[in-house]
């Protein structure tokens, strides 16, 4: 039987959506199936509502900040169900523009599960169909990862269910350190909820630089979240007036909302990948060599499905050059190096490149600048809070191998710093560059004094 489509991609989220658009471009005649939402986890439930969110929790310090500033404000009320509402029309108004984008594109968009039935054929489970395609592309992305099943898990919830709760809740309790967990524990607590973080290890963000670590915890802190490490939620428990989370050392809190982001899976089962011979790799997502071709040659897979560096931009850019290398002629392996990072927690975290530790295993001499100063925002404020930036350099020949912050606008300064990064740019072309002031970004090109210095000659 011919092939009715060139390339069939199963899932419509920011890394299918970016491949099939590019592909069509190239003249290839393409269908996308996605079973939920077309956006994926970035644009629906993820990314996108998340900064809205961040954006609404950050006004509570504002309206304080402003006294300072000379402002008389009123006490300001907040309402969750307003803010839920406008941040569902912006969903909704760009899950239209991704779906008329992939309509200009003249790539068709089927609403349905989509399951491989051998490498050249994908049946629709909404209407039983089955479509012939030389190429398939998995882009099904991940969904939240629970743990260990425990008693009263149902009463859990997970970050899909937080953007849609009826109502604020007073007190919440969030399980895990990673990047769901502290950016949803700024938000409760700057809407005004009472926030306990419970983590498994010594300090939140593993993998993170450990000064990045401290002091992130040190100004959730200060904002009001207690953070209980080493522990893990044994128990949920629905009772009169809440739940009640049983810890592992047998403490336990009552709270409105328990939510555990405890992780994400790739989204791999029934979607026929055995059946095709598509084999796994040790992490658990789909195995792909550097141009997201997997183990069958003419299946490819990109974004979290395949469990490399799960961030958007990163899916986006796989995508993208699958399509360039599979249907323009231009082989593009991908490149995962110095990919920058946000954390949109508060305040925000911004990383790129080598943390301290990594560098000191890779190098033979590391040489580590620091400083930490109060934002020039809060003095008027009087508010406590204070910025650390860090820049980690190859003592062998200067180049700026990491540069890490928490601060205000961490995101922004951090996605420019790794441009300087990408280039090989050495401590010394940052101390060339002119000061941008009054900036708190000037303190990355004024750090003279070495903080320290480790030679792998001098620990061994
Ligand atoms: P992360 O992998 O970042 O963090 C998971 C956390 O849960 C870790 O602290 C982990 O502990 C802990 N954990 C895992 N399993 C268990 C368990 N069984 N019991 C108790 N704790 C557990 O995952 P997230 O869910 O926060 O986010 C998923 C991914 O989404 C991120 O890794 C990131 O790639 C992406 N993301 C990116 C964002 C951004 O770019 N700003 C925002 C949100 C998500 P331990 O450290 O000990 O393993």
């Amino acid at each position: 039987m011919p092939e009715q489509v060139d390339l069939f991609v199963i899932g419509a989220g920011s890394g299918g959506v970016r491949a099939a658009r590019i592909a069509s471009g190239y003249g290839a005649r393409v269908m996308v199936a996605e079973e939920y939402r077309v956006g994926g986890t970035c644009v629906i439930r993820g990314c996108v509502p998340k900064k809205l969110l961040v954006y609404a929790s950050r006004f509570s310090k504002d309206f304080e900040d402003a006294a300072g500033y000379g402002w008389t404000v009123p006490e300001p009320t907040f309402d969750w169900p307003t803010l839920i509402a406008n941040k569902d029309r912006e969903i909704a108004r760009l899950e239209a523009a991704y779906t008329s984008t992939l309509e200009r594109a003249k790539v068709a968009v089927v609403k349905s599960r989509a399951v491989i039935e051998d490498p050249h054929t994908v049946r629709l489970l909404a209407t039983g169909e089955t479509v012939r395609a030389k190429t398939i592309l998995i882009a099904t992305g991940g969904s939240p990862h629970a743990g260990a099943q425990i008693a009263g898990l149902e009463h859990v919830i997970s970050s899909n269910e937080a953007f849609d709760l009826k109502e604020l809740p007073k007190r919440i309790l969030i399980q895990g350190g990673g990047y769901i967990a502290v950016e949803f524990a700024g938000i409760f607590n700057g809407l005004g909820s009472e926030v306990t973080l419970v983590y498994r290890g010594d300090n939140i963000l593993r993998g993170f630089d450990d000064d990045i670590r401290a002091h992130l915890r040190s100004e959730m802190e200060k904002r009001g979240i207690k953070i209980v490490t080493r522990q893990t939620v044994t128990d949920v428990e629905k009772v009169d007036h809440g739940l009640c989370v049983g810890l592992s050392d047998h403490e336990s809190f009552t709270v409105d909302k328990v939510m555990f982001a405890t992780g994400r899976r790739p989204l791999i089962a029934g979607l026929g990948l055995e059946a095709a011979g598509v084999r796994l790799a040790d992490t658990g997502g789909i195995a792909v060599d550097a141009f997201s071709q997997t183990s069958v040659p003419n299946i490819y897979a990109v974004g979290d499905v395949t469990n490399r560096i799960n961030l958007t931009p990163v899916a986006i850019r796989e995508g993208h050059a699958f399509a360039d290398s599979v249907f323009g002629n231009k082989p593009t392996p991908i490149d995962h190096a110095d990919v920058a990072t946000a954390v949109f927690s508060e305040p925000e975290v911004g990383v790129v490149g080598l943390s301290e530790t990594e560098a000191r295993a890779r190098l033979a001499r590391v040489d580590i600048y620091k400083t930490v100063f109060r934002p020039m925002k809060a003095t008027l404020a009087g508010r406590d809070t204070r910025t650390f930036m860090k820049l980690v350099v190859d003592g062998s020949n200067d180049r700026l191998v990491g540069c890490h912050m928490v601060g205000p606008d961490a995101g922004e300064i951090i996605q420019i710093v790794a441009i300087a990064v990408k280039m090989k740019a050495t401590k010394a072309d940052f101390d060339l560059t002119m000061a941008v002031h009054p900036t708190a970004a000037e303190e990355l090109v004024t750090m003279r004094e070495r903080a320290s210095t480790w030679a792998r000659e001098a620990a061994e």
